[in-house]
């Protein structure tokens, strides 16, 4: 009986990318669950994506993640798309189906489920965004996709807060709306959900916190953060002294890496596992 010697391939395409852990938790997964399956953490510059896609064909490599500055750029190399993606109009997550690329946004999704995990749905609910880059269009896109009632993004830059709101009312039932972010900013009453999606606080600056008026978070609201690395962070505790129920970016991260897992192997991920690897790495 002849026996196969060759590893599925999969892996990150990004600059930077030498911390990015997310090789040591899919590969711990693979372990797991018995998959012949490799995950490569590759150094691609911005000039080079054209030709590392080749090399997800010429390798026949079964799919491939995006990070910092590929997830925009790389939309022109693939043939399809998911909805989320398309209409976040960024791609985090590659699946090679025999030569055809598709390409996922697995960021919102992993963050819908961080919240179901603790619980919360955002069906009906309002939620107030902070932040209008990669993370807070994949978070708002998801929100509005899965039934929330009403968006508020609260950004610095006017001209990307309203591109995003306006890319909400076109695409999405969702209600959208932008609350400038000048100074000190008060947090709307009737938000059910207050989710950080600025790098804010990530390490190693996590003695800062986003510039809000705090005493705006009521105890009823549910407070989620995207960042990681501390989980946490200085923006969740204000919330927690203040009562509310809050979720930080772990459950995010590992959730979308169970379901980046899923598309390239088929087969349901070792979610707790994944969750423990990760802490692990961020010696948690
Ligand atoms: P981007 O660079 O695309 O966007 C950053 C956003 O943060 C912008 O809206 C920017 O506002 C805002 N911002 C930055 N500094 C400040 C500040 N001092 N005050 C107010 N707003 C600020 O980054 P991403 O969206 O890709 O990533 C954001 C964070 O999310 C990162 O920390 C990343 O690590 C984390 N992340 C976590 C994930 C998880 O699984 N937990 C997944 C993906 C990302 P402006 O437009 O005004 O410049």
């Amino acid at each position: 009986m002849s026996k196969n010697y060759r590893a599925e391939l999969v892996g990150c395409f990004g600059n930077p990318i030498d911390e990015n852990p997310t090789g040591v938790v899919e590969e711990a997964a693979f372990f797991e669950k018995g998959l012949n399956y490799r995950y490569l953490t590759v150094l691609v510059k911005a000039e080079d994506l054209g030709k590392a896609m080749d090399g997800v064909r010429a390798f026949h490599m079964r799919g491939v993640n995006l990070t910092i500055p590929h997830k925009v750029a790389v939309l022109q190399y693939l043939d399809e798309l998911s909805e989320a993606a398309e209409i976040i109009g960024a791609v985090n997550t590659v699946v090679n189906n025999n030569g055809v690329l598709f390409g996922e946004n697995t960021d919102g999704k992993g963050y819908l489920m961080s919240l179901v995990d603790e619980g919360v749905d955002v069906a009906g609910k309002h939620i107030a965004v902070l932040g209008a880059g990669g993370a807070a269009r994949a978070i708002a896109v998801e929100c509005a996709l899965a039934g929330a009632k009403k968006i508020t993004v609260i950004n610095g830059n006017e001209t990307r807060g309203q591109e995003l709101v306006s890319l909400l009312n076109r695409r999405t039932n969702a209600s959208a709306v932008y609350l400038p972010w000048k100074g000190t900013v008060d947090i709307p009453q009737d938000a059910d959900i207050l989710s950080n999606a600025t790098s804010v606080g990530l390490y190693p600056n996590t003695d800062q916190r986003p510039d809000i008026n705090y005493d705006t978070i009521r105890s009823d609201m549910v407070v989620t953060d995207v960042i990681f690395n501390d989980p946490n962070s200085l923006f969740l505790g204000e919330a927690k002294r203040r009562g509310a129920k809050t979720v930080n970016g772990l459950g995010m991260l590992a959730r979308q890496g169970a379901l980046n897992f899923k598309l390239w192997t088929g087969v349901d991920a070792p979610q707790e596992l994944m969750m423990e690897t990760l802490k692990k790495e961020f010696g948690l």
